[in-house]
């Protein structure tokens, strides 16, 4: 698999498909999972390409780290903030990654046991 070629999340990130986007900056975007997985499931994604957990360098801190404080944020604004919730980044096929362009699943709405494994 060619995983430095653009995925669909490139075309929701330029708004060329449809998505439920709910936060946008000139970092990040965020928007609403197609397959929730709990009441809650949103994703936040850096808007450059970076495939994997893998490729992430020094040089992408700044995306990362408002990856972070952007999933903080919508968690409040979500209200589930103080219940709980989980972050997720899955790598590669051991880990489940199905969209190789990197993404942080924001889920929750519902207890959600001690792991996902
Ligand atoms: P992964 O398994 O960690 O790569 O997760 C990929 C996620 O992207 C899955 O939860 C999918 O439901 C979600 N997804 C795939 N295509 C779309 C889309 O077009 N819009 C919103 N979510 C999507």
């Amino acid at each position: 698999m060619n995983r430095t070629k653009e995925t669909i999340f490139s075309k929701i990130i330029r708004k060329e498909i449809p998505a439920d986007i709910i936060f946008q900056d000139e970092l990040v975007t965020a928007f609403k999972d197609i397959n929730p997985q709990a009441p809650t499931h949103i994703l936040i994604i850096p808007n450059i390409l970076i495939p994997t957990a893998n490729d992430m360098e020094t040089e992408h801190e700044l995306t990362l780290g408002r990856m972070l404080t952007v999933a903080a944020k919508i968690a409040k604004q979500e209200g589930i903030a103080t219940d709980g919730y989980r972050l997720i980044m899955n790598c590669n096929e051991h880990g489940g990654q199905e969209v190789y362009h990197i993404h942080i699943h924001l889920v929750g709405g519902k207890p959600l046991g001690p792991m996902l494994v």
